[in-house]
């Protein structure tokens, strides 16, 4: 399917015609990344892009927005039963966003948030050096165990004790184990702190039940749309009743104008994908294929953060078994072979976070894709293969052999996986 440009622009037609041949005949294993299906595609392409409708369902501040309302009552309805929330905010146009909103909802200026440090798998908008949330909040870190990779949660109750938090984050970006949320739900509790648990990654594990839900434990529950749920890109916020009108007013007026209404579309289309039970046979996979992964990549010798995963990706520190390469350079490495991943600082790293000593690889892309175990695992042996021996090139036209033999193998749009039926 060309993109229907030219001839008014060829240039920007060959960019957008490149990029679709680019994700066709490439693998992507970064772990927030996934394909939209077509029908999501078509509703983020919609004219609902040209529609005003500040405000919610029913109570607008635009004449015009009766079908507005309908699609948005959609995307609200779908979410609030995929999760088992009370009220679903599905105006947040990322997840930044929506967590910018959630601590607009619960805190003051120059209150104090606790929030995994970004080297140990935090993100960028749990308060971060150059962050706005860094500008208008105290914020204080807590780390994982340095030892076993995983969170240590008497650590963080020692961390919460001694920093006196308004408000406790959890939810990470790197974090390869299962989160307990009512423990941290406790740890926020026992110092009077609030607990938002931010599910970017995780929505579509939380969703299909493969990886427990902090809906109902935390106070408040944000996430991306477009990650491991395939909703097309955008930001939600979950939560009870009680917490619904605080929630939209810390969305809009508190940080956003106009919801995106043809993204709030994308949502919709892509939440009803993931009520039916074939998304959860997705979901499942995905996580098989990320400890098939996993223990491929241990059997040839890796080290992964905390020994494995529980979750969809692994993360490789190469500070042991290969010292020579950096984060950077493996994901160099992989790209001219057409394996998409990237670079990420492990626990304890020295080297800076644009060089980094590890490598997130994820399978939530493979897995829309078809892959199941055994593709995995022949995945795995190439992008070994590579970082075994970067410089080789007979190696390196190998793997790049494999990689286009998989992808022919599992294609995607054109006919291929999420093409509409
Ligand atoms: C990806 C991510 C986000 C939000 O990212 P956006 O790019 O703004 O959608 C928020 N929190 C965590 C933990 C993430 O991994």
């Amino acid at each position: 399917m060309p993109t229907d440009l030219s001839p008014v622009d060829d240039a920007l037609a060959d960019a957008l015609d490149d990029e679709r041949t680019r994700q066709r005949e490439t693998l992507s294993l970064v772990a927030s990344e996934n394909y939209a299906s077509e029908a999501v595609l078509a509703a983020q392409g919609s004219v609902l892009t040209n529609k005003y409708a500040e405000g919610s369902p029913g109570e607008r501040y635009y004449g015009g927005c009766e079908h507005a309302d309908a699609v948005e009552r959609l995307a609200q309805e779908r979410a609030r039963e995929l999760f088992g929330a009370d009220h679903a905010n599905v105006q947040p146009h990322s997840g930044t966003q929506a967590n910018l909103a959630a601590y607009q909802a619960l805190l003051d200026s120059g209150d104090t948030v606790l929030s995994l440090e970004l080297r140990h798998g935090g993100h960028l908008s749990h308060g971060q050096p150059y962050t706005m949330v860094d500008e208008h909040f105290d914020v204080v870190h807590y780390g994982v165990d340095p030892e076993t990779g995983r969170l240590d949660y008497d650590a963080v109750a020692a961390r919460a004790t001694e920093t006196e938090p308004d408000l406790i984050v959890s939810g990470y970006s790197a974090y390869p184990r299962a989160v307990d949320w009512e423990r941290m739900q406790t740890i926020a509790e026992d110092v009077g702190a609030y607990h938002v648990a931010d599910i970017a990654h995780l929505t579509g594990l939380v969703a299909a039940g493969v990886h427990p839900s902090p809906v109902g434990v935390a106070d408040l529950v944000t996430g991306s749309t477009h990650k491991t749920i395939r909703a097309g890109r955008g930001g939600m916020i979950l939560c009870g009743e009680e917490r619904a009108d605080a929630v939209d007013t810390a969305v809009m007026p508190g940080c956003q104008g106009g919801p995106l209404m043809h993204n709030v579309a994308g949502k919709a289309a892509g939440f009803a994908e993931a009520l039916t039970p074939a998304f959860d046979v997705y979901a499942r996979q995905t996580v098989e294929n990320a400890a098939a992964l996993a223990d491929r990549l241990q059997t040839r010798g890796f080290d992964l953060v905390s020994g494995g995963t529980d979750v969809h990706f692994a993360l490789v520190d190469l500070r042991e078994t290969h010292p020579e390469l950096t984060g950077a350079a493996a994901e160099a490495a992989l790209e001219s072979v057409g394996l998409v991943a990237n670079k990420q600082t492990v626990p304890g790293d020295h080297r800076s976070a644009t060089v980094a000593s590890g490598l997130r690889i994820g399978t939530p892309a493979i897995t829309t894709r078809g892959f199941d175990a055994a593709a995995t695992e022949r995945l795995a042996d190439a992008l070994v293969d590579v970082l075994d021996a970067p410089d080789d090139e007979a190696v390196r036209d190998d793997a790049r052999e494999t990689v286009a033999e998989l992808c022919r193998q599992f294609p995607v749009y054109d006919g291929g996986a999420v093409a509409s039926a």
